[in-house]
């Protein structure tokens, strides 16, 4: 398939060739462990699902050419996707890490893989140059997401991976809250593209999964070694799900990032709401680098109510439309309180570090009506004023 196809095209199209041999238009589900083989070492490609499976494969084809990246790793979950990637590490290495950082990831690297050795700095990577303070010798990878979690903070991707380069580290970008529609770390000079699929990529809220996307070489054989001998892979069913999500991710994120942006604008005419958090609004502080790096500003949105923890949480339970619940990215708008939900694997000083305070709302914008959302926030505002 063309390099030259555009995205839209590509999310349909690539690794999703007719069935050889069937001609089902459609990737079937090869709801199977193995493979019948037609002589002891002579296959058809496909020996056993651990190490490789078709529809699977369809997908990660899918993803490499929208991420453009040569290799795509699918994986059981995001958390297995990012374990996957630190499993190419040893015990004496060093990784410089975005404090703004997913809870679960913050969990694997806080609470398990120092048990193996490895070692973690935090720092504010906002400002890249503590990056670069931050390394030693030992130090392997960089770890950063932009947007980040829950306050959407924007990493100069570029900045850092000058950094990671010039000290022979590698650059790991965790791409879930852009996705490649948005932004494409590997052009942007990152080394390891990580993706949690159960988000904007699966878009359904109905499927689990994770993925990696790499360029070079060696990077594809350490992670595909790691990946066979720990098998953290998805089944087909769920792969299934996830590339039928992935080809309307386009039309998807579009609707995502004009939704968002009038509830944005909504929500700073309201006086309950101190402050509101949207890549996409001129006096957000990374609005400028947002614009250089990414190709929109996506359908997270976050605000600090004025009337703090009490307020935050009658919000949450007030809305009709916005379901309460974890997770993000999917077709329905959900609303979270990053506080004790999202973010509740985080000390509270180190909540309070990043921004995050007990007045710290999290919008996940779907794509219902846009004018049925501002109206569903508008009706939980005005009664949780009633209450409080
Ligand atoms: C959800 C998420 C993950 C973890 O993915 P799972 O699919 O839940 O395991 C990792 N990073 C980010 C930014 C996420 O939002």
């Amino acid at each position: 398939m063309s390099k030259d196809l555009k995205f839209e095209t590509r999310a349909i199209h690539v690794g999703q060739e007719r069935d050889a041999a069937t001609g089902a238009t459609i990737v079937p589900v090869y709801q199977t462990a193995t493979f019948t083989q037609d002589a002891i070492g002579k296959n058809r490609g496909y020996e056993y699902s651990r190490n490789d499976n078709p529809t699977r494969h369809a997908l990660e084809d899918a993803l490499a050419s929208l991420e453009g990246g040569r290799f795509c790793f699918a994986y059981a979950s995001g958390m297995a996707a990012i374990a996957g990637v630190a499993g190419i590490l040893k015990s004496g290495d060093h990784v410089v890490v975005a404090d703004d950082l997913y809870g679960g990831t913050y969990r694997l690297f806080s609470k398990q893989l120092p048990n193996l050795g490895i070692q973690f700095t935090y720092v504010d990577a906002t400002r890249p140059e503590e990056i670069d303070k931050a390394v030693t010798p030992d130090t392997q990878m960089i770890w950063i997401e932009s947007p980040t979690n829950p306050l959407l903070r924007l990493v100069d991707i570029s900045a850092c991976a000058e950094i990671a380069s010039r000290h022979g580290a590698h650059l790991v970008v965790d791409n879930t809250f852009a996705t490649p529609y948005l932004q494409n770390p590997l052009a942007l000079g990152a080394h390891i593209s990580v993706h949690s699929t159960t988000k904007y990529i699966g878009g359904h809220s109905d499927v689990i999964g994770g993925a990696v996307v790499v360029d070079d070489d060696d990077l594809r054989d350490r992670l595909l070694l790691v990946r066979n001998a720990t098998g953290g892979v998805p089944g087909p069913w769920d792969a299934w799900l996830t590339l039928r999500g992935l080809k309307t991710l386009a039309v998807r994120m579009r609707q995502h990032e004009i939704n968002a942006a009038q509830v944005a604008e909504f929500l700073l005419t309201r006086n309950e709401i101190s402050q509101v958090y949207y890549p996409g609004l001129p006096d957000h502080p990374g609005h400028e680098i947002a614009k250089q790096q990414m190709r929109g500003f996506g359908g997270m949105v976050a605000i600090a109510m004025e009337g703090g923890a009490a307020a935050a949480e009658r919000l949450c339970e007030a809305t009709k439309i916005f379901c309460l619940g974890e997770s993000l990215g999917g077709a329905e708008s959900l609303i979270g309180y990053p506080w004790s939900m999202s973010h509740g694997a985080f000390p509270p000083e180190e909540k309070r570090r990043k921004g995050i305070t007990e007045a710290t709302v999290r919008l996940s914008v779907g794509i219902e009506d846009a004018d049925d959302l501002c109206d569903d926030l508008r009706q939980a505002l005005d009664r949780s004023a009633r209450a409080g």
